[in-house]
């Protein structure tokens, strides 16, 4: 099976490759959907979360994922802790959904995952090929204030709290340029579909 890593900073536009991957029968994994499992009531990772930022983090038994945003990106050995947490969970997990994937002979898993090049992350050794979506720093900006309507110092916060985007690229088997228009992301994608399949056999169907 090959393994293949989407990821790009906030706002790059991974969604909307992996979306775009997903309507075409690719089997995904997404590391955000994974996080949130990890974290949910009873879970050791939201114990150890409770015990390092204090039971007010919590409400109604859920994590206030707002408040908890709010502290690690503004402060750089908060963001460190919450890592320190949540990698070896999600890597725990995605280690299991990845066995489940080869269990079902699929040719192609593509897992969408954020954070794969960050420091202290587990999972690299499982990625065959690395996708990095790239948008420049000013478009990526623009659109995280519309998505999610930030003023300009927490939009700032939340992308300087990422490894810088060019840092990325040098990791990347294929780059996805979406500084243009979604047409033009859509073509970059179809052509990422045809090379994927055309390499998958290599990877044998484990
Ligand atoms: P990510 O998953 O990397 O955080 P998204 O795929 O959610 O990024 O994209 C960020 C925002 O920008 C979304 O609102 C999305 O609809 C929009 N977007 C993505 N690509 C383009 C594009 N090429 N042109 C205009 N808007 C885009």
């Amino acid at each position: 099976m090959l393994i293949v890593g989407i990821t790009g900073g906030i706002a790059s536009g991974k969604s909307t490759v992996t979306k775009a991957l997903r309507d075409a029968n690719f089997p995904i994994v997404d590391a955000d959907v994974v996080a949130r499992e990890v974290v949910e009531p009873g879970t050791r990772a939201l114990e150890k979360i409770k015990l390092a930022f204090g039971p007010s983090i919590i409400e109604n038994g859920q994590l206030n994922r707002h408040k908890l945003g709010n502290i690690v990106f503004s402060h750089p050995a908060e963001l460190n802790r919450l890592n320190a947490i949540m990698q070896p969970a999600i890597s725990s997990a995605m280690r299991d959904k990845i066995s489940f994937w080869r269990t079902q002979n699929v040719p192609i898993l593509i897992i969408d995952i954020p954070l794969l090049l960050e420091k202290g992350y587990e999972n690299l050794d499982d990625i065959d090929k690395i996708v990095v979506v790239y948008a420049d720093r000013e478009v990526q900006m623009a659109r995280l204030k519309a998505r999610e309507n930030l003023d300009d110092i927490n939009a700032k916060n939340r992308i300087d709290a990422q490894m810088p985007i060019a840092d990325k690229l040098v990791h990347a088997d294929y780059v996805l340029d979406n500084n243009g228009s979604q047409w033009q992301l859509e073509e970059q994608i179809k052509n990422l579909m045809v090379n994927l399949k055309e390499i998958a056999p290599k990877y044998g169907t484990k």
